[in-house]
């Protein structure tokens, strides 16, 4: 038993149902597969093992309720209107899908709670956005002609998420692209795809059309390939690693589909020796422990001055030292299991290699046996080098590499030095120092004196190689419409392009 009393050896199975054209049932080979929970090591789902011939009938039904159906065609007031609905039925089914997420990542409950939370917001401000949509009509055309920029709905867009936050990434796309009035193929990633096969069955209760959002769950080189090759999707919204990014961009290229792409970052913090040094230190154990540092937002850069480098390295030790790592349904618990096997050893290969390459490390770098469960203890490494493979590749795992600076200019440098521009932040009580980092860090976002705060107001997403494209903020349903410019003339159309006519 565990703290939120659940006798996992004799939970319940869940078997979950794919969703397509409104009608839940099988995968077309009748296939099924499995889930164990990285934090136990039992079984806690089943699901349909979709394939190619799922990937084209969710994308013809979507293609479907896109030319055809009403989705598209009602008023904004009534898509917003569903969409709260649906934003109810996630609140009052938040602790359902936490429970979810929970087993089938290994992520804290107290954290998978926080964000369902986060969740609702993101789609109660999606429906807002709904109605919020216009085009424009400018002023200076002359007294003949009126044009009207429209935003229309790009049409049918395909889903592809990972399993590191299966609900909020999803969040962070779905509600913006119903809002904008598009319809949806969705695939969530195979090792989390609970969370978004129930929110199938609450997306039909609220009254979605058929067909306006279909689930399937496969593998990233059948149904994943499928989706970005195909001819009848006009837009694809991927979340998950540069590489993968890149062949969704070469597959993508058959039609020229418009392409939105949230990748991988290998963020830094720079903490100067005049800022808060205890908050600063709490902000870099949260911003790398972090969901096991399975975050595309990880500050696994700690880029420290070296005036108070050493004094800085001993407070990250003290409280790496209580962070509550173990079960995740234990609420008091801030670090969780890590995803899968490949994903302990790419962990484990890149400290081999920072060790190997003399990087120190502080505490950790070793696995913890617990559950009969993934566990790996979280890290320090002190005396990296941006050279290190460690500081410049995505680990993907609780690990923070420490570098130091003697000028800002210099830190500004080494955090640069990547080819990621996801997030980027700053530590110090210098507004000065503050804004000329705020202005210089490559980033799609600057944290100053904060980390990984965010909000459905602002966007979210990166420059360079950690993407393409915004989600969230008050343009989020913007990149799920094309413009279309429509000219009118009045009164008589003097002159003519004949001559003489
Ligand atoms: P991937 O980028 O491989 O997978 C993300 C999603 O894309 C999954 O649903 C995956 O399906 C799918 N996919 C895989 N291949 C293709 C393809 N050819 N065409 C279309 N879709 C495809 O991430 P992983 O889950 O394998 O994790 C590997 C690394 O990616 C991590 O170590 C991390 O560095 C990074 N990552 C970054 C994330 C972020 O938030 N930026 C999120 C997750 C991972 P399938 O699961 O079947 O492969």
């Amino acid at each position: 038993m565990n703290a939120l009393n659940i006798d996992l050896p004799k939970l319940e199975v869940r078997r979950y149902s794919q969703l397509v054209d409104g009608k839940s049932g099988e995968a077309m080979s009748g296939e099924r597969f499995e889930r164990r929970s990285p934090a136990h090591g039992v079984v806690v789902g089943n699901y349909p093992l979709a394939d190619v011939a799922d990937a084209h009938a969710a994308v013809a039904a979507a293609r479907n309720a896109f030319d055809t159906g009403p989705w598209p065609r009602m008023s904004a007031r009534e898509r917003s209107e569903i969409l709260l609905v649906i934003s109810e039925r996630i609140a009052g089914n938040a602790e359902e899908l936490a429970m979810m997420d929970v087993l089938e990542s290994g992520k804290p409950i107290s954290q998978a709670r926080g964000e369902m939370a986060g969740a609702v917001d993101l789609w109660r401000y999606a429906a807002g956005q709904a109605r919020s949509l216009h085009g424009s009509v400018p002023a200076g055309l002359g007294q003949h002609m009126l044009g009207l920029i429209e935003r229309e709905p790009v049409g049918v867009v395909a889903m592809i998420t990972p399993w590191n936050f299966p609900f909020v990434i999803l969040s962070q796309k779905l509600p913006f692209a119903l809002a904008a009035g598009c319809t949806v193929a969705l695939k969530p990633s195979e090792l989390t795809p609970g969370s978004s096969l129930r929110l199938g069955e609450m997306l039909k209760d609220a009254g979605l059309p058929d067909g306006v959002v279909n689930i399937v769950v496969g593998y990233g080189n059948t149904v994943g390939q499928t989706f970005a090759e195909h001819d009848d999707v006009d837009m694809i919204s991927f979340t998950g690693s540069t590489q993968v990014g890149k062949s969704v961009v070469r597959a993508a290229a058959g039609n020229l589909k418009k392409v939105a792409l949230e990748l991988g970052g290998k963020n830094p913090q720079i903490v100067c020796a005049d800022a808060d040094l205890d908050a600063a230190a709490d902000a870099a154990v949260f911003g790398v422990f972090f969901n096991v540092g399975q975050c595309c937002n990880s500050s696994s850069r700690l880029i420290v001055e070296r005036s108070v480098a050493k004094r800085f390295e001993e407070k990250l030790a003290e409280l790496t030292a209580r962070v509550p790592v173990g079960d995740p349904l234990d609420p008091e618990t801030r670090v969780g299991a890590i995803i899968n096997d490949a994903q302990m050893e790419k962990i484990e290969g890149y400290l081999k290699g920072a060790i190997e390459a003399g990087a120190n490390p502080l505490c950790g770098a070793e696995r913890i046996k617990a559950n009969a469960g993934l566990y790996y203890a979280p890290t320090l490494m002190s005396g990296v080098t941006r050279d290190m493979k460690i500081a410049r590749e995505e680990v993907f795992g609780p690990v923070l590499s420490i570098l130091t600076f003697e000028t800002l200019d210099e830190a500004i440098g080494i955090a640069n030095d990547t080819h990621y521009g996801l997030s980027a932040g700053i530590w110090t009580s210098d507004h000065d120092r503050a804004l000329i980092a705020a202005r210089d860090l490559r980033a799609g976002t600057v944290w100053v004196n904060c980390w990984m705060d965010g909000f459905s107001e602002m966007p979210f997403g990166g420059v360079r190689q950690s993407g393409l494209g915004r989600e969230q903020g008050a343009q989020a349903i913007e990149e799920f419409t094309e413009q279309k410019s429509v000219l009118f003339h009045r009164g008589p159309r003097a002159g003519r392009w004949v001559p003489g006519v």
